[in-house]
Protein backbone atom coordinates (compact mmCIF):
# COMPACT_ATOMS: atom_id res chain seq x y z
CA UNK A 1 0.00 0.00 0.00
CA UNK A 2 1.73 3.42 -1.03
CA UNK A 3 2.77 5.17 1.91
CA UNK A 4 0.32 8.68 1.34
CA UNK A 5 -2.24 5.88 1.80
CA UNK A 6 -1.45 4.86 4.82
CA UNK A 7 -0.41 8.28 6.30
CA UNK A 8 -3.93 9.31 5.92
CA UNK A 9 -6.14 6.51 7.06
CA UNK A 10 -7.30 7.70 10.40
CA UNK A 11 -5.41 10.23 12.83
CA UNK A 12 -5.61 13.85 14.74
CA UNK A 13 -4.79 16.90 14.14
CA UNK A 14 -4.53 19.83 16.09
CA UNK A 15 -7.30 17.74 18.51
CA UNK A 16 -9.59 17.23 15.83
CA UNK A 17 -10.15 13.46 14.16
CA UNK A 18 -9.57 13.15 10.66
CA UNK A 19 -11.49 11.15 8.25
CA UNK A 20 -9.47 9.26 5.27
CA UNK A 21 -11.25 7.20 2.27
CA UNK A 22 -10.23 3.73 2.65
CA UNK A 23 -8.14 2.53 -0.12
CA UNK A 24 -9.47 -0.92 -0.30
CA UNK A 25 -12.07 0.60 -2.64
CA UNK A 26 -10.69 2.55 -5.43
CA UNK A 27 -12.16 6.08 -5.39
CA UNK A 28 -12.00 8.70 -8.21
CA UNK A 29 -12.08 12.20 -7.17
CA UNK A 30 -15.77 12.42 -8.43
CA UNK A 31 -16.75 8.85 -6.46
CA UNK A 32 -15.03 10.58 -3.21
CA UNK A 33 -17.30 13.55 -3.77
CA UNK A 34 -20.30 11.19 -3.29
CA UNK A 35 -18.80 9.91 -0.77
CA UNK A 36 -18.33 12.76 1.05
CA UNK A 37 -22.44 13.75 0.07
CA UNK A 38 -23.35 10.42 2.38
CA UNK A 39 -21.54 11.07 4.99
CA UNK A 40 -21.32 15.10 5.78
CA UNK A 41 -20.99 14.31 9.46
CA UNK A 42 -16.99 13.44 8.29
CA UNK A 43 -16.64 16.89 6.85
CA UNK A 44 -17.07 18.64 9.31
CA UNK A 45 -14.44 16.64 11.05
CA UNK A 46 -11.74 17.08 9.38
CA UNK A 47 -10.04 16.03 5.92
CA UNK A 48 -11.34 14.12 2.91
CA UNK A 49 -8.14 13.30 0.52
CA UNK A 50 -8.80 13.19 -3.48
CA UNK A 51 -7.94 9.86 -4.37
CA UNK A 52 -7.17 9.39 -8.28
CA UNK A 53 -6.15 5.18 -8.34
CA UNK A 54 -6.32 5.21 -12.31
CA UNK A 55 -2.29 5.59 -13.06
CA UNK A 56 -3.24 6.35 -16.80
CA UNK A 57 -5.51 9.16 -16.37
CA UNK A 58 -2.94 10.88 -13.37
CA UNK A 59 -2.61 14.58 -14.87
CA UNK A 60 0.06 16.52 -12.78
CA UNK A 61 0.03 19.94 -12.66
CA UNK A 62 2.45 22.57 -13.03
CA UNK A 63 2.34 25.89 -11.35
CA UNK A 64 4.47 29.36 -11.44
CA UNK A 65 4.93 31.55 -8.83
CA UNK A 66 4.66 34.70 -10.99
CA UNK A 67 7.18 37.35 -8.97
CA UNK A 68 10.22 39.09 -9.39
CA UNK A 69 13.40 37.21 -8.85
CA UNK A 70 14.18 38.63 -5.35
CA UNK A 71 10.86 38.19 -3.47
CA UNK A 72 12.93 35.19 -1.40
CA UNK A 73 15.35 38.23 -0.34
CA UNK A 74 12.33 39.32 1.53
CA UNK A 75 12.23 43.02 2.44
CA UNK A 76 16.27 43.88 1.61
CA UNK A 77 15.27 44.58 -2.13
CA UNK A 78 11.88 46.12 -1.27
CA UNK A 79 13.30 48.83 0.78
CA UNK A 80 16.07 49.34 -2.24
CA UNK A 81 13.06 50.87 -4.11
CA UNK A 82 14.04 48.90 -7.36
CA UNK A 83 11.70 47.84 -9.88
CA UNK A 84 13.00 44.96 -12.59
CA UNK A 85 10.07 45.26 -14.53
CA UNK A 86 12.03 44.37 -17.51
CA UNK A 87 13.66 41.28 -16.20
CA UNK A 88 10.88 40.01 -15.26
CA UNK A 89 9.78 40.27 -18.58
CA UNK A 90 12.11 38.34 -20.01
CA UNK A 91 12.52 35.89 -17.35
CA UNK A 92 8.63 35.04 -18.81
CA UNK A 93 8.55 34.94 -22.02
CA UNK A 94 11.64 32.66 -21.94
CA UNK A 95 9.02 30.14 -19.98
CA UNK A 96 6.26 31.20 -22.11
CA UNK A 97 7.99 29.96 -25.10
CA UNK A 98 8.87 26.71 -23.38
CA UNK A 99 5.15 26.34 -22.49
CA UNK A 100 4.05 27.24 -25.93
CA UNK A 101 6.23 24.57 -27.29
CA UNK A 102 4.59 21.79 -25.53
CA UNK A 103 1.25 23.47 -25.82
CA UNK A 104 1.32 22.88 -21.53
CA UNK A 105 -1.41 25.45 -20.07
CA UNK A 106 0.29 26.31 -16.36
CA UNK A 107 -1.48 27.72 -13.49
CA UNK A 108 0.19 30.88 -12.26
CA UNK A 109 0.42 32.55 -9.22
CA UNK A 110 0.39 36.22 -9.59
CA UNK A 111 1.89 38.63 -6.86
CA UNK A 112 0.23 42.22 -6.47
CA UNK A 113 3.06 43.74 -5.86
CA UNK A 114 5.61 42.50 -9.00
CA UNK A 115 2.53 42.22 -11.19
CA UNK A 116 0.52 45.57 -10.66
CA UNK A 117 3.24 48.02 -12.14
CA UNK A 118 3.13 45.54 -15.00
CA UNK A 119 -0.58 44.92 -16.04
CA UNK A 120 1.05 43.74 -19.50
CA UNK A 121 2.67 41.00 -18.25
CA UNK A 122 -0.07 39.73 -17.02
CA UNK A 123 -1.77 40.07 -20.05
CA UNK A 124 0.85 38.06 -21.90
CA UNK A 125 -0.01 35.26 -19.45
CA UNK A 126 -3.66 35.67 -20.27
CA UNK A 127 -3.02 35.80 -23.93
CA UNK A 128 -1.05 32.66 -23.78
CA UNK A 129 -4.06 30.75 -22.55
CA UNK A 130 -2.71 30.33 -18.64
CA UNK A 131 -4.49 29.91 -15.63
CA UNK A 132 -4.35 33.38 -13.36
CA UNK A 133 -4.36 32.72 -9.28
CA UNK A 134 -2.99 34.55 -6.75
CA UNK A 135 0.03 34.08 -4.83
CA UNK A 136 -1.08 37.18 -2.55
CA UNK A 137 0.13 41.34 -2.36
CA UNK A 138 3.25 41.88 -0.24
CA UNK A 139 5.20 38.45 -0.67
CA UNK A 140 5.37 38.40 3.59
CA UNK A 141 5.92 35.30 5.58
CA UNK A 142 2.62 34.57 7.46
CA UNK A 143 4.75 33.77 10.74
CA UNK A 144 6.12 37.57 10.53
CA UNK A 145 2.49 39.56 9.23
CA UNK A 146 0.39 37.18 11.59
CA UNK A 147 -2.74 35.67 10.14
CA UNK A 148 -4.96 39.06 10.53
CA UNK A 149 -2.63 40.48 8.21
CA UNK A 150 -2.55 37.52 5.53
CA UNK A 151 -5.93 37.92 5.06
CA UNK A 152 -5.89 41.49 4.61
CA UNK A 153 -3.12 40.70 1.94
CA UNK A 154 -5.26 38.22 0.30
CA UNK A 155 -8.18 40.22 -0.17
CA UNK A 156 -6.43 42.75 -1.65
CA UNK A 157 -4.71 40.53 -3.77
CA UNK A 158 -7.75 38.90 -4.79
CA UNK A 159 -9.70 42.07 -5.81
CA UNK A 160 -7.12 43.22 -7.89
CA UNK A 161 -6.85 40.33 -9.76
CA UNK A 162 -10.89 39.61 -10.00
CA UNK A 163 -10.65 43.43 -11.49
CA UNK A 164 -7.59 43.10 -13.76
CA UNK A 165 -8.95 39.77 -15.38
CA UNK A 166 -12.79 40.04 -15.01
CA UNK A 167 -13.04 36.50 -13.42
CA UNK A 168 -13.20 35.35 -9.65
CA UNK A 169 -10.07 34.21 -8.63
CA UNK A 170 -10.31 30.40 -7.32
CA UNK A 171 -6.83 29.61 -6.47
CA UNK A 172 -4.05 30.64 -3.92
CA UNK A 173 -0.63 29.71 -3.03
CA UNK A 174 0.96 31.65 -0.06
CA UNK A 175 4.43 33.05 0.05
CA UNK A 176 7.40 30.93 0.30
CA UNK A 177 4.93 28.19 1.62
CA UNK A 178 4.93 29.96 5.27
CA UNK A 179 1.67 28.67 6.80
CA UNK A 180 2.60 27.79 9.85
CA UNK A 181 1.68 24.44 11.10
CA UNK A 182 -0.35 25.22 14.03
CA UNK A 183 -2.10 28.04 11.84
CA UNK A 184 -3.16 25.62 9.70
CA UNK A 185 -6.52 25.36 10.12
CA UNK A 186 -7.39 29.15 10.41
CA UNK A 187 -5.49 29.45 7.31
CA UNK A 188 -8.16 27.27 5.72
CA UNK A 189 -10.82 29.07 7.08
CA UNK A 190 -9.47 32.12 5.75
CA UNK A 191 -8.91 31.19 2.25
CA UNK A 192 -12.64 29.48 2.21
CA UNK A 193 -14.27 32.68 3.63
CA UNK A 194 -12.49 34.83 0.81
CA UNK A 195 -14.14 32.35 -1.98
CA UNK A 196 -11.11 29.88 -3.45
CA UNK A 197 -11.64 26.35 -4.77
CA UNK A 198 -8.32 25.65 -3.78
CA UNK A 199 -5.27 26.09 -2.06
CA UNK A 200 -1.64 24.66 -3.33
CA UNK A 201 0.64 26.56 0.30
CA UNK A 202 1.31 23.08 2.03
CA UNK A 203 4.93 21.85 1.32
CA UNK A 204 4.55 18.67 3.19
CA UNK A 205 8.52 17.78 4.07
CA UNK A 206 10.39 17.94 7.34
CA UNK A 207 11.41 22.10 7.41
CA UNK A 208 11.02 24.51 9.79
CA UNK A 209 7.97 26.16 9.62
CA UNK A 210 6.62 24.69 6.93
CA UNK A 211 3.00 22.59 7.25
CA UNK A 212 4.37 18.89 8.90
CA UNK A 213 4.50 15.54 7.60
CA UNK A 214 1.20 14.39 9.12
CA UNK A 215 -0.17 16.20 5.95
CA UNK A 216 -1.47 14.10 3.46
CA UNK A 217 0.91 14.06 0.55
CA UNK A 218 -2.04 13.45 -2.02
CA UNK A 219 -4.29 16.52 -3.14
CA UNK A 220 -7.53 16.45 -0.74
CA UNK A 221 -10.69 18.42 0.22
CA UNK A 222 -9.78 20.76 3.36
CA UNK A 223 -13.34 22.61 3.64
CA UNK A 224 -16.53 21.96 2.00
CA UNK A 225 -20.24 22.92 2.78
CA UNK A 226 -23.56 22.86 0.66
CA UNK A 227 -22.41 25.12 -2.27
CA UNK A 228 -18.63 24.55 -2.51
CA UNK A 229 -15.25 23.07 -1.03
CA UNK A 230 -11.94 23.96 -1.05
CA UNK A 231 -9.12 21.39 -2.09
CA UNK A 232 -5.73 21.53 -1.22
CA UNK A 233 -2.66 20.50 -3.63
CA UNK A 234 0.49 19.69 -2.33
CA UNK A 235 3.79 20.22 -3.62
CA UNK A 236 5.11 17.03 -4.62
CA UNK A 237 7.23 14.94 -1.94
CA UNK A 238 7.87 11.12 -2.32
CA UNK A 239 8.92 8.86 0.69
CA UNK A 240 12.51 7.49 0.58
CA UNK A 241 14.51 5.86 4.13
CA UNK A 242 11.17 6.41 6.20
CA UNK A 243 10.76 10.03 5.49
CA UNK A 244 9.63 12.60 2.80
CA UNK A 245 11.96 14.40 0.66
CA UNK A 246 10.56 17.48 -1.49
CA UNK A 247 10.52 16.67 -5.15
CA UNK A 248 8.28 19.52 -6.33
CA UNK A 249 10.37 22.54 -7.38
CA UNK A 250 13.01 25.12 -6.44
CA UNK A 251 16.18 24.37 -4.83
CA UNK A 252 15.76 20.46 -5.49
CA UNK A 253 15.02 20.71 -8.87
CA UNK A 254 18.33 23.03 -9.84
CA UNK A 255 20.20 20.41 -7.56
CA UNK A 256 18.51 16.76 -8.50
CA UNK A 257 19.29 15.48 -12.15
CA UNK A 258 16.88 15.54 -14.38
CA UNK A 259 16.02 11.80 -14.42
CA UNK A 260 15.41 11.96 -10.45
CA UNK A 261 12.96 14.20 -10.93
CA UNK A 262 11.15 11.78 -13.94
CA UNK A 263 11.31 9.38 -11.31
CA UNK A 264 9.65 11.28 -9.00
CA UNK A 265 6.84 11.87 -11.08
CA UNK A 266 6.48 8.20 -12.29
CA UNK A 267 6.37 7.03 -9.06
CA UNK A 268 3.98 9.11 -7.80
CA UNK A 269 1.44 8.54 -10.93
CA UNK A 270 1.67 5.30 -10.40
CA UNK A 271 0.50 5.54 -6.66
CA UNK A 272 -2.14 7.30 -8.66
CA UNK A 273 -0.53 10.64 -7.01
CA UNK A 274 -1.04 13.75 -9.67
CA UNK A 275 2.71 15.77 -9.11
CA UNK A 276 2.38 19.02 -8.48
CA UNK A 277 4.97 21.36 -9.25
CA UNK A 278 6.34 24.47 -9.28
CA UNK A 279 8.89 26.83 -10.85
CA UNK A 280 9.86 30.43 -10.95
CA UNK A 281 10.35 32.48 -13.95
CA UNK A 282 14.00 33.62 -12.65
CA UNK A 283 14.98 29.82 -12.73
CA UNK A 284 14.84 30.42 -16.55
CA UNK A 285 17.21 32.87 -16.65
CA UNK A 286 20.55 32.42 -17.89
CA UNK A 287 21.98 35.96 -16.26
CA UNK A 288 23.23 35.19 -12.83
CA UNK A 289 20.89 36.96 -10.48
CA UNK A 290 23.10 38.90 -7.77
CA UNK A 291 21.16 40.21 -4.72
CA UNK A 292 24.38 41.33 -3.18
CA UNK A 293 25.08 44.03 -5.42
CA UNK A 294 20.88 44.83 -5.83
CA UNK A 295 20.89 44.74 -2.15
CA UNK A 296 23.98 45.23 -0.72
CA UNK A 297 26.52 42.36 1.47
CA UNK A 298 24.47 40.96 4.49
CA UNK A 299 24.05 36.93 5.14
CA UNK A 300 20.55 36.78 3.20
CA UNK A 301 22.14 38.16 -0.10
CA UNK A 302 25.07 36.19 0.17
CA UNK A 303 23.21 32.95 0.32
CA UNK A 304 20.19 33.90 -1.75
CA UNK A 305 22.93 34.55 -4.44
CA UNK A 306 25.09 31.14 -3.76
CA UNK A 307 21.69 28.91 -3.89
CA UNK A 308 19.46 30.56 -6.53
CA UNK A 309 21.99 30.52 -9.47
CA UNK A 310 23.46 27.52 -8.39
CA UNK A 311 22.19 24.81 -11.09
CA UNK A 312 19.71 27.27 -12.64
CA UNK A 313 21.11 26.64 -16.01
CA UNK A 314 19.48 23.14 -15.84
CA UNK A 315 16.51 24.03 -15.47
CA UNK A 316 14.90 25.06 -19.19
CA UNK A 317 16.56 21.56 -20.13
CA UNK A 318 14.54 19.70 -17.11
CA UNK A 319 11.17 20.98 -18.15
CA UNK A 320 11.23 20.93 -21.33
CA UNK A 321 12.15 16.76 -21.08
CA UNK A 322 9.97 16.47 -18.21
CA UNK A 323 6.46 17.81 -20.17
CA UNK A 324 8.07 15.94 -23.06
CA UNK A 325 7.99 12.99 -21.32
CA UNK A 326 4.75 13.66 -18.57
CA UNK A 327 1.54 15.50 -19.13
CA UNK A 328 1.18 18.54 -17.00
CA UNK A 329 -1.71 21.07 -16.75
CA UNK A 330 -3.38 24.09 -14.87
CA UNK A 331 -4.83 23.29 -11.89
CA UNK A 332 -8.27 24.61 -12.69
CA UNK A 333 -7.94 22.19 -15.49
CA UNK A 334 -7.39 19.31 -13.34
CA UNK A 335 -10.33 20.09 -11.05
CA UNK A 336 -12.48 20.19 -13.93
CA UNK A 337 -12.22 17.28 -14.98
CA UNK A 338 -12.20 15.68 -11.85
CA UNK A 339 -16.07 17.37 -11.52
CA UNK A 340 -14.44 19.59 -8.49
CA UNK A 341 -15.04 22.61 -10.16
ZN1 LIG B 1 6.80 33.43 -4.08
Amino acid sequence: MPESMTSVLSYRHNGRHMIAVPPAKPLSCLNVVRTLGKNPGAVAQGWMPVVATDSSSVGNLLTVDLEDWYQLTGDLMAAAGRSHGNILARQLDRLLELLAKHECRATFFCLGKSLAPRPDLLKRVIGAGHEVATHGWEHRRIPRIGLRAFREDLIRSIAWLADLTGKPVTGHRAPAFSVPPQDLDEFYDICFDAGLAYDSSVFPYRREGLAAREIPSRPHIVRQNDQRRLIEFPVATVTWARRRWAVGGGGWWRLLPGSAIQSAVARLNRQGIPFTAYVHPYEFDTCFLNAVRAAGPSWRTVTWTLKQNLGRSSMYAKLDRLLTRFRFGAVEDHLRGAGLL
